[in-house]
């Protein structure tokens, strides 16, 4: 494992001190970029929004635009664009187009931080353009390393660029980290709530529909990433994440379900001591501590009154009825290319299931197939895995024809 936090000069978390941090927000029309704009507006200015970007939600965009006033906002979709009146933007921000002028403002030396919040494996590109410049960047996008983390990780120690990650438990690993060096980890246990079909017998997922599956019993997230953690796909994405961020070989990795998602994750060090990061599940805390890196500031976050009382229940997952996990086990063993194909796969599984083409239980079934019947390459280029993502997307949709 390479030693996780190294030592730079604490940003200041007050205002009124030295320096504030210029911030792009890549997703911000989503659910995390909305939680990161909450964040940057607590921050008494020490963070201040340079760039919204966004795909189609142009109206959501002017609205946040005016609200925080940006340098810039980027829309990547030209056509969604032109239907954006340059007007209705307040003075000062200007509009850009598509993701080619997003890469160049992601790499522009105005920008300090980037939040890397676009969902999916079209967040690769823009982050990509983040890491190629040596920025630090908050990584929310998971599918940059599940897709690419051997040439990423390696991208990024060429550059001097920093991944800090935002996914809770990914957040929660950092933290307990650094209780200890690398080579006193033992093990790295991920935390799972369960998604809303955790005491669901296997009969009845195969007819769960897509409102159903969109319910999440404790965090409120795009939709993309529900479903993911409806099928624990989501869990075995972050187990693939976790393998490339933290440098650890796939066997020191597992999952626990932990219905109350309260405990993000846990580290375990050789002699036995557990650290675990606790606290509500709300991403505006992992966000922050992505931004705010190595210094811990007041924030926005809900916090806990332990007086109240709380239970912590954990348990094993059940690859049976969520044989979704095992894939990612698998993935995360195999490298190579074995990460894109499963994220193509699942991204475009998730979409039929939305639109009705595929049943829930497909889509994990489907993943092990695409994934058992692709071209493996275990030291792919860029290129290879873009080629790959392709390949796996139109074995999808052949199945959800068929
Ligand atoms: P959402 O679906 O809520 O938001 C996605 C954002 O990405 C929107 O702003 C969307 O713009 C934008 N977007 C989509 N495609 C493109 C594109 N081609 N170019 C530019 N922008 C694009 O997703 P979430 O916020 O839930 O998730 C974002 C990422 O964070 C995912 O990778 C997810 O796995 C990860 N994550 C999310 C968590 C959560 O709590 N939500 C927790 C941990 C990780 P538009 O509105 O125009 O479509």
């Amino acid at each position: 494992m390479p030693s996780s936090p190294h030592p730079v000069a604490p940003p200041s978390c007050d205002g009124s001190k030295s320096g504030s941090l210029n911030v792009a927000v890549l997703g911000s029309t989503g659910s995390v970029g909305v939680s990161t704009l909450e964040v940057i507006a607590a921050s008494q200015g020490r963070f201040v929004p340079f760039l919204l970007a966004a795909n189609r939600s142009t109206q959501a965009l002017v609205e946040q635009a005016r609200a925080c006033r940006p340098n810039w906002v980027v829309v990547a979709d030209a056509a969604a664009a032109a239907g954006l009146a340059v007007a209705d933007l307040p003075a000062g921000t200007r509009l850009a187009i598509g993701p080619e002028a997003l890469d160049d403002l992601v790499r522009s030396p105005e920008v300090d931080r980037v939040v890397s919040a676009i969902v999916g494996a079209a967040g690769l590109r823009s982050t990509w353009a983040a890491v190629e410049a040596g920025k630090t960047v908050a990584l929310a996008n998971k599918e940059t390393l599940v897709m690419a983390g051997p040439l990423v990780m390696r991208l990024a120690e060429q550059t001097g660029a920093r991944i800090l990650p935002v996914d809770s438990e990914h957040s929660a690993i950092h933290q307990a980290l650094r209780s200890g060096t690398p080579d006193e980890v033992t093990r790295i246990v991920l935390t799972a709530s369960g998604g809303p079909f955790r005491s669901w017998p296997r009969e009845s997922l195969v007819a769960a529909t897509p409102a159903e599956a969109l319910k999440h019993p404790t965090w409120s997230m795009g939709r993309k990433i529900t479903i993911d953690s409806a099928t624990m796909m989501n869990k075995a994405l972050e187990l693939i994440e976790a393998r490339w961020l933290f440098g650890v070989p796939a066997e020191k990795l597992g999952v626990l379900v932990h219905p109350q998602s309260i405990v993000h994750s846990l580290v375990e060090f050789v002699d036995g001591s557990v650290m675990a990061q606790l606290s509500p599940p709300d991403m505006k805390l992992p966000i922050q501590y992505a931004l705010s890196y190595p210094e811990r500031c007041p924030g926005p976050a809900r916090r806990f009154d332990f007086a109240q009382g709380m239970q912590l229940d954990f348990e094993p997952p059940d690859l049976t009825r969520f044989p979704a996990v095992r894939l990612g086990y698998e993935a995360a063993a195999r490298g190579g290319t074995a990460g894109a194909v499963l994220n193509a796969a699942n991204e475009e599984a998730v979409r039929g299931f939305l639109d009705g083409a595929l049943r829930f239980t497909d889509i994990a079934d489907v993943c092990a197939r695409v994934l058992d019947e692709h071209p493996f390459q275990p030291d792919p280029s860029l290129d290879d895995v873009r080629r790959l993502d392709a390949w796996a997307r139109q074995e999808v949709v052949k199945w959800a024809v068929v």
